[in-house]
């Protein structure tokens, strides 16, 4: 076996692809108009409530890219993030290349250089039609880009290497990535406001009504309203708070209890800013590591002990204000995150409903010179990676 490590990504150029080069061109060109194929996923996913439909790779290809992913792990480590690596099968050798990573400051995604690196190589011996090609990339390749997305890169490539060598080319991917990236925009809008909103009415009509009597909220278009109050019935919607506030994150929502001290004297201000932090900071203790649903957390702000912190000083109305001020901030800050979370579920289901949207279209137009899916990883095979 023979690795070939390359992890500067400096030297690789973008390649255009000349218009009209290849049949399956025409094929997936409507993937192109991300504005229009992000509106037809979320269509789609409406349609069919959430994703469906198999996109694993089929059993042998499936068991090729399990060892091969186990070759290199033993020979560069494991790793989460997202990276490629790509293996030309040929009679009685295999050359393996790899891991290479994405360098986004330059706008080189991993594939990129797996598409360099496999043309040069295919491009460099006498080839033969038994050879073949596979490709691993963590997440899906992507959809949208400013320059011509992976996928449909990499598509047009196996396309390419199909008619020029013989060679099928195989890709094989963990996480569906979709249209994420900066492109993607589809859920940003959407805060607590819309989620209570659609929370309390059952159509699109009674929720523009109601989303018009509240200030600044606009209302959102139907197949996003309804892609929401899809989750909101149908998903289990428990989610951590303490991994996803961050101490700077915790300190500004609880920033707006020093006003409650404005009316005091400057010296005695001083003095209870410093206890109120010291406070606010040991209250985090009671941000909860379990997954819990909305409601339960919101629960979990009525515990704050600010009496017996600041009891002796200050009179029972402040602390009544104080009190009730604490709960105010971490009833918004709860509120965030559950949107923050709800995002993140609406932006997975979308993405992997727009992956196997796409190998879905292009499947009947690229089945002789490609194969692509998802690669199962058994319980057993994460923990054999693990021991080693
Ligand atoms: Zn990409």
């Amino acid at each position: 076996m023979f690795v070939q490590s390359q992890n500067s990504a400096g030297q690789i150029s973008h390649q255009q692809l000349r218009p009209g080069h290849t049949a399956c061109q025409t094929d997936i060109s409507s993937w192109a108009d991300t504005q229009n194929s992000v509106k037809k996923v979320l269509e789609h996913l409406v349609y069919l409530g959430k994703a469906t439909g198999d996109i694993f790779l089929n059993d042998a290809v499936a068991k090729k890219f399990l060892e091969f992913h186990r070759d290199i792990t033993e020979e560069c480590g494991a790793e989460e993030k997202q990276h490629s690596w790509a293996v030309i099968e040929k009679e009685e050798e295999i050359v393996m290349y790899g891991p290479y990573y994405p360098n986004y400051s330059k706008g080189i995604h991993s594939e990129d250089i797996i598409i360099q690196q496999t043309e040069e190589l295919l491009e460099s011996e006498e080839f033969s039609q038994q050879w073949k090609v596979y490709v691993f990339t963590m997440n899906s390749p992507c959809l949208a880009r400013n320059t011509e997305p992976c996928m449909i890169n990499l598509v047009q490539k196996a396309h390419a290497w199909w008619t020029a060598y013989g060679v099928k080319t195989h890709i094989g991917f963990v996480r569906c990535w979709g249209f994420r990236g900066t492109k993607e925009t589809l859920f940003r809008d959407i805060d607590y406001g819309h989620v209570d909103c659609i929370n309390q009415t059952g159509n699109h009509g009674d929720y523009v009504e109601a989303a018009k009597n509240r200030t600044n909220l606009n209302p959102l278009c139907e197949n996003l309203r309804f892609a929401v109050k899809h989750l909101l019935t149908c998903a289990d919607l428990s989610f951590p708070l303490m991994t996803t506030v961050q101490e700077q994150d915790w300190n500004s929502y609880f920033k707006k209890m020093h006003s409650i001290f404005e009316c005091k004297p400057e010296g005695e201000k001083k003095v209870f800013a410093q206890k109120l932090d010291a406070a606010i900071e040991a209250a985090r203790a009671l941000l909860s590591a379990k997954s819990r649903s909305f409601d339960k957390h919101l629960e979990g702000g009525k515990a704050f002990p600010l009496h017996s912190t600041f009891a002796p000083q200050v009179s029972e109305a402040l602390q009544d204000e104080m009190t009730l001020t604490f709960q105010h901030c971490w009833r918004e800050m709860v509120q965030d995150k559950y949107a923050d979370f709800l995002r993140g579920k609406l932006t997975e289901q979308f993405n992997q409903c727009a992956v196997q949207l796409f190998i879905k279209d292009i499947v009947k137009f690229t089945d002789r010179y490609l194969h692509i899916g998802r690669i199962k990883f058994s319980k057993e095979h994460m923990a054999a990676f693990e021991a080693e």
